[in-house]
């Protein structure tokens, strides 16, 4: 691994558990969890992982402010509150979204870590970030950019060692991975992970968000940042080629539908497991679909990589709610 030393943020390992029940209504291959909802930081979620990287990295470079974006209920924007919170740092988030009249879920969490709302409208990707970055150093300050979801090559250093930590809990060997792909540093930390540490299971990401990065088309800027992912690793490694599922974007990032909230259900019905309305449940809904599909082989056990979420639960309860 490269050398930045990383802050301890997450409980790890996160578990690794059979769900008897789910597989059983579904009637297909054994469904196993990893459970990176319980991280253990501020309600857990797959953010941790990368913030161990990026903040170790923001302390080395000796930064005092953390600078971030998301949606108004971004996960990552909650798990990097807490996470400046807990080293001393201040934390600026740049959200995107008018000032809301209900402040509920993830946006009371980021304020009860004392992050600094900032409000960008329709920019919920961080467009605005490098302007307050320049005028927090204008200020005096030592500010330190994360990018939209923690994920650069450094943040998905996370992910590479939670192939690791998966290979070392000696679970089955899984056909599959399913999780939820958007910002693409845990995809791109798994496929390096994969490589570097020789695990046999497809890596295969749900994609959750219609619309491309800035940069260029979604399933290309995450072969990039996985080749860059690759390069701070020593030796390099050759990874697999993205594997991205594009079929259950429905009604586009943060929409909750049909699909959506009967996953959901479900996985609360048989294992008492919540999932999120806009990553997880989507993900989740996607791996339902491909097993009652016959996808998968059903001698082989699937994964399902849970990256957390269930704060924004509250924030969809009028569609959640019987
Ligand atoms: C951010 C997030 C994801 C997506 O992870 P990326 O690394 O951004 O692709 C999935 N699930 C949840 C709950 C998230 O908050």
């Amino acid at each position: 691994m490269p050398n930045i030393d990383k802050v301890s943020l997450a409980h790890l390992p996160t578990p690794l558990e059979f769900l008897p029940r789910l597989t059983e209504a579904l009637g297909g291959p054994d469904i196993w969890i990893k459970r990176d909802d319980q991280t253990g930081l501020a309600l857990g979620g797959n953010k941790t992982r990368k913030l161990e990287y990026l903040l170790g990295d923001a302390l080395t470079s000796g930064a005092d402010t953390i600078v971030t974006a998301g949606a108004i209920q971004s996960n990552h924007c909650r798990q990097t509150a807490a996470a400046a919170a807990k080293l001393g740092l201040d934390c600026h988030l740049v959200l995107g979204s008018e000032p809301p009249d209900t402040v509920t879920g993830n946006l009371l969490l980021d304020q009860l870590f004392g992050a600094k709302l900032h409000w960008a409208g329709r920019e919920r990707r961080g467009e605005p970030l490098s302007e307050l970055v320049s005028e927090l150093k204008a200020q005096g300050r030592s500010p330190y950019l994360v990018p939209y979801g923690g994920s650069n090559p450094i943040g998905a250093l996370g992910y590479v060692e939670a192939i690791k930590e998966l290979k070392q809990q000696n679970g089955p060997e899984f056909s599959h991975i399913l999780f939820a792909s958007c910002s693409g540093g845990t995809h791109a930390g798994m496929l390096a992970g994969q490589a570097k540490y020789g695990l046999n299971s497809k890596i295969l990401g749900i994609r959750i968000d219609k619309q491309d990065p800035m940069d260029g088309p979604y399933e290309q800027q995450l072969t990039k940042l996985t080749q860059q992912t690759t390069r701070l690793l020593t030796p390099e490694v050759t990874t697999d080629k993205v594997q991205l599922n594009n079929d259950y974007m429905a009604g586009g990032y943060a929409v909750l539908g049909q699909q959506e909230v009967e996953a959901i259900q479900m996985l609360a019905r048989t294992e008492g497991i919540l999932l999120d309305p806009v990553y997880s449940g989507r993900a989740f809904a996607g791996l339902v679909d491909l097993v009652q599909q016959g996808f998968f082989d059903s001698d082989k056990p699937v994964l399902f990589w849970h990256t957390g979420g269930s704060p924004a639960l509250f924030a969809y309860h009028q569609q959640l709610s019987a």
